[in-house]
């Protein structure tokens, strides 16, 4: 900033503007609202289950009935968005459940779609919760171990999301990071008579420990080795913005930034270089430490969650995908 644009004191003085809670208000530069918020939902077969994950306090496996219970209560609360995770009762070297007819993630957009129309529903897609192995594409075994393919996965990719999107998907999330998938999935979507539905892309998602919570939920942890040959080193910033750079260039309506809170710098590069509508996925260690820690008496959970995903839409995030969405919708309204 140009210091001639910034006043000197004593004739600028910064606390004036701070001294009632009205002014404060007034000038304040940044806000939270819950109309950003998305809140991932895990779903599971069979009826009247709500199988609590030890790591995440307050996150649930839940079949259909209580999803819908659930994002009802969402809904009524102020989030518009759910981001569907399903978890299938068999897993195979083809993933088949993640791009059946009637596989769970499947079923349970057309209940929600009929039973709560005007909520958002974004589906994740993936194949790991769905392979055998665990990993997000297909593994090819050689001598020198196991490879994640990726040109036949972009076709299985492409297939989840159009199923996805017949089953009535407002808006599908590829979360994989193969090379390719998001102009796969458009042109399987165009092709199919879909071309109005958006892609979130997981445009840079980083190979993280925060993740480690969510795999309980999603039941997702890789049998061998771990995806640092497709999710990206954490180290590099250039690389996210080229990855992003790609997304947007096969198609991706909204970009995703993963986790949030350890790469706000990103989220401001993506935000500010690109102007594209912007999502921070406020991730499963994110929420736990939180939790955790409010849970000893050392912080204040409202106050530190509030203050987290503001630091998230400062930086640049517009969506705010996160396990508190509810409890944080609430507090924004009281
Ligand atoms: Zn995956």
């Amino acid at each position: 900033m140009n210091s001639k644009f910034s006043g000197t004191f004593p004739s600028y003085r910064p606390r004036r503007l701070r001294q009632f809670p009205a002014l404060r208000r007034l000038v304040r530069e940044t806000r939270l609202s819950a109309e950003q918020l998305v809140l991932p939902l895990f779903v599971r077969s069979g009826k009247k289950i709500r199988k609590p994950i030890d790591a995440m306090p307050g996150v649930f496996q839940l079949s259909i009935d209580q999803l819908i219970r659930e994002a009802a209560i969402a809904f009524e609360a102020g989030v518009p968005a759910v981001l569907l995770f399903g978890i299938p009762d068999k897993k195979d070297a083809k993933a088949s459940g993640a791009y059946a007819a009637n596989g769970i993630v499947q079923q349970a957009v057309r209940s929600l779609k009929k039973e709560l129309p005007d909520l958002l529903v974004i589906t994740d897609v993936c194949l790991c919760e769905y392979m055998e192995h665990g990993h997000c594409g297909v593994v090819q075994r050689g001598r020198r171990g196991a490879k994640i393919l990726n040109d036949p996965t972009l076709k299985l990719l492409a297939r989840t999301a159009a199923s996805h999107a017949e089953a009535g998907a407002d808006i599908v999330a590829p979360s994989d990071m193969m090379d390719g998938r998001v102009r796969a999935i458009r042109e399987e979507l165009d092709k199919r008579g879909f071309a109005d539905t958006p892609i979130m892309s997981y445009a840079a998602k980083f190979a993280s420990a925060f993740y480690g919570p969510f795999r309980e939920a999603a039941e997702s942890t890789p049998k061998f080795g771990d995806r640092r040959s497709y999710q990206m080193d954490a180290a590099n910033a250039n690389e996210a913005l080229r990855e992003v750079a790609l997304d947007i260039q096969e198609g991706a309506d909204i970009v995703m930034i993963k986790p949030a809170l350890a790469y706000l710098d990103l989220i401001y590069r993506v935000k500010t270089k690109f102007g594209y509508p912007t999502a921070a996925y406020n991730v499963s260690a994110e929420y736990s430490m939180v939790k955790a820690a409010a849970k000893n008496g050392w912080i204040d959970e409202r106050a530190v969650q509030l203050e987290t995903l503001l630091a998230m839409r400062r930086a640049g995030a517009d969506i705010l995908i996160t396990y508190a969405a509810v409890d944080v919708a609430r507090w924004l309204r009281e």
